[in-house]
């Protein structure tokens, strides 16, 4: 499944069988997540986009190991495995840590993610650079899985990132509750003790966000801000979420966080949030965090292992991922899309 030219619509093509060079992991894809970022991606002019032509997409992976490279140790053929997608160096500091998706060398050293530069996990084989970016899925279904490595790593790092904020009696607001929306749900629920208020535009996503576990949801419009202030006594709340990224969302968010809360800005959606005196309140911090660590990965695994975290996934196989990416544009995938390439 291949992005090949600028503005076109993406197209199942025959490859060769990737060979695994020295280090390198072959996977036979079990399944391959679709994201929102992927629409954002094959949205970019020519002089924006930096992932090379043709990319074979997919940026969340889970496959069996196929075929080792020489030198490979660590993993044997036949073992399932997730794709921890951010790759960095392995060596500087961050990577040293895990965290691999604020590595400071990977730029200069043209290391990219596969499905984001390097050839990704919508297709039957895939490459993977390094046991290191492997981790064991055990008897997890890798179909239900696979986007626990960004729909749910990334709300993920985000969501343990504002732990301190959360305690019992504070308010967590997610807005946007599709493929990671619906997941920082549950994530929320699972580790921390705050009161999770859901937004969205659409009734079948307010839906999903009740039954995943939200304790609130309300409608995305400028209104909303009223009725979060009066739910919360009029503090806000601790830890705002924004899964969109908009400007209309971004106003949202900086209206309803609380003096010496957080706004994390997950979503793409191309706004930006002043921050400072005479915008956000006061003590009150906004990030925009990337993807997450390798041990948040195995983390969120063992979330879901432990039936806390789950995610709603809309089986497509690869010649329907086309479909599959117009779904996902016109907002009515439930939950994720997965590709299941042997289907
Ligand atoms: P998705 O399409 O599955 O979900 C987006 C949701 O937002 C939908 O439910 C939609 O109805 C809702 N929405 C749209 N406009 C809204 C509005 N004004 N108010 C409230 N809700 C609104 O997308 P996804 O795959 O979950 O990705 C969400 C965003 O996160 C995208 O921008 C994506 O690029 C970004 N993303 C960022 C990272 C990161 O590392 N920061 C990682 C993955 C995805
Ligand atoms: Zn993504
Ligand atoms: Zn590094």
């Amino acid at each position: 499944m291949q992005y090949r030219t600028i503005g076109g619509e993406p197209e199942v093509v025959e490859v060769q069988t990737p060979e695994p060079g020295p280090g390198q992991v072959r996977l036979r894809v079990t399944a391959a997540g679709l994201c929102h970022s992927d629409a954002f991606v094959m949205g970019l002019p020519a002089e924006q986009y930096v992932y090379g032509l043709p990319l074979t997409l997919g940026h969340e992976g889970a496959g069996v190991v196929d075929a080792l490279g020489e030198g490979v140790t660590g993993v044997a053929v036949g073992d399932p495995v997730a794709v921890y997608g951010p790759w960095g160096c392995g060596l500087c500091h961050a990577c040293a840590r895990g965290a691999e998706n604020y590595c400071t060398r990977a730029a200069a050293l043209g290391i990219m993610p596969p499905g984001l530069g390097s050839p990704g996990a919508l297709a039957e084989f895939m490459l993977v650079d390094d046991v290191r970016h492997l981790v064991p899925l055990g008897d997890l279904d890798p179909v239900a899985s696979v986007s626990l490595t960004d729909a749910g790593l990334t709300p993920y790092h985000a969501v343990v990132s504002s732990l301190e904020k959360l305690p019992a009696g504070s308010t967590a607001v997610v807005i946007g509750a599709g493929g990671l929306g619906h997941v920082a749900i549950q994530v929320l629920r699972a580790v921390t003790g705050a009161t999770v208020v859901a937004l969205d535009v659409s009734e079948q996503k307010l839906d999903l966000a009740r039954e995943v576990g939200a304790h609130h949801v309300l409608r995305s419009e400028p209104a909303v801000v009223d009725a979060i202030r009066s739910l919360t006594g009029g503090v806000g709340a601790q830890a705002v979420f924004d899964i969109v990224g908009a400007p209309p969302t971004l106003e949202i968010a900086r209206r309803t966080v609380a003096s010496d809360g957080v706004v994390q800005i997950v979503g793409i959606g191309g706004g930006t949030l002043p921050t400072g005196f005479f915008s956000t309140p006061m003590g009150a911090s906004v990030r925009a965090p990337y993807w997450g660590t390798r041990t948040e990965l195995v983390e969120v695994l063992d979330l879901a292992r432990a039936g806390a975290v789950h995610v709603e996934v809309e089986r497509f196989t690869l010649d329907e991922a086309p479909e599959a990416y117009r779904r996902l544009h016109e907002g009515t995938i439930r939950g994720r899309a997965v590709v299941v390439p042997s289907a």
